[in-house]
């Protein structure tokens, strides 16, 4: 059994229609419960659990802070190549849009590692565009095991691979794997996705499981909010995040809700997910998944994130540049999108603490894999 067979049980139309008919008694049952469950999550992000926020918020809260404790993990992005063969209408990178390419070679991501480094960070997220010529397998094994000594997590967000490819990347250094559905509504999916190797919606439904299978520890999720209906989206992240906590069990799993941006290109959001919607989608989350990481990006406002951090996040974004080559060069490539936070890490890990959370830069050794298995 794959998401897939799990995927196909639930109609999206259905799905909608049962989440735009849950009362107020519903959501009402859906926060006695002692563990709620998807029928019970399909309540939580429901119009009807809008009147609801306040309960939702504190037991988000309470559940978070006796899973995570007082903790909000920094990481930052580190962007090493902007080239890509896709043609996702709302992505910067996209093939057809004039941007200055950029691919680092191996010593420009030395130095933008060096740079992180120098901040404290010690958690990265190593990203691409999809250009399977631009950076290969191989290159981007040489290239994690060579920032490897820098870091003692590195997640990866770049093109789909097998098994065998996260293999590969495990070896390299790789503990952590993001990648996003970007919209679970296969009929959009096709729409927003025009060419390239992208466009094969099971291909990408299938990525999270492979690495999995693979070994990787930490697994992300998400929908890019804005593009598909908010409440099908939703619904459908925490569907496979469930799926992937049951199945991939030594795996952590955490979902991340990305809004969409202004990028090159100048695409619109199809759909406007307001503020109080990406609350209701966190506590929510919270609820149905205990142990899950969720993580919010610089693609917020400032006040926003500020606000969000008791509510249910467990890891954040700082200090980021989405171009590569844009903590240390000034020839760097264009950016995937424009980020809203803007400040320094040092002044939101001083957010965080007035906020009475401790900023961590480390939470993770790969040497703890290491101690276990001997
Ligand atoms: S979203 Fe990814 S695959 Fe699509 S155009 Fe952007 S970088 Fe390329």
């Amino acid at each position: 059994m794959t998401f897939f067979d799990e995927f196909q049980k639930h109609d999206h139309r259905r799905v909608l229609d049962r989440i735009m008919g849950m009362k107020a008694q519903d959501v009402e049952r859906a926060l006695q419960a002692e563990r709620p469950g998807i029928e019970d999550f399909q309540a939580l992000i429901s119009p009807a659990a809008e009147d609801y926020l306040e309960p939702m918020a504190a037991r988000s809260h309470r559940i978070t802070r006796q899973r995570f404790g007082n903790n909000i993990q920094m990481y930052v992005p580190l962007y090493i190549s902007n080239e890509c063969t896709n043609g996702c209408v709302y992505c910067g990178f996209n093939a057809n849009n004039p941007v200055h390419r950029k691919t680092l070679t191996m010593e420009e991501i030395e130095q933008d590692a060096l740079a992180l480094h120098r901040q404290e960070f010690r958690h990265v997220l190593v990203l691409t565009g999809e250009a399977p010529n631009a950076v290969r397998n191989e290159e981007l094994a040489a290239a994690i095991r060579k920032i490897r000594p820098l870091f003692s997590s590195i997640s990866i967000e770049v093109y789909p691979m097998d098994v065998a490819g996260y293999r590969e990347m495990v070896a390299a250094g790789v503990d952590g794997l993001t990648i996003y559905q970007e919209t679970y509504d296969p009929d959009l999916y096709k729409e927003l996705h025009l060419f390239g190797k992208k466009r094969d919606f099971l291909w990408r439904l299938g990525t999270p499981e492979r690495g999995g299978e693979a070994g990787i520890r930490r697994i992300g999720i998400g929908a890019l909010l804005g593009l598909g209906n908010f409440y099908v989206e939703t619904f459908f992240t925490g569907l496979h995040a469930l799926y992937l906590a049951h199945r991939h069990w030594r795996s952590l799993v955490s979902v991340s809700f990305p809004r969409i941006r202004p990028a090159e290109g100048g695409f619109a959001p199809l759909y406007q997910v307001t503020d109080k919607q990406m609350v209701q989608g966190i506590c929510a989350m919270r609820l149905l998944l205990p142990d899950c990481g969720l993580t919010l990006s610089t693609r917020e406002s400032a006040r926003f994130r500020d606000n969000l951090i008791p509510l249910g996040v467990t890891q954040m974004s700082a200090g980021s540049s989405t171009a590569p080559g844009g903590y240390s060069h000034k020839d760097e490539g264009t950016g995937q999108f424009n980020i809203d936070d803007d400040r320094s890490p040092e002044e939101i890990s001083r957010v965080i603490r007035s906020k009475g959370y401790e900023a961590v830069w480390k939470d993770w050794d790969a040497a703890f894999l290491e101690d276990t298995a001997s």
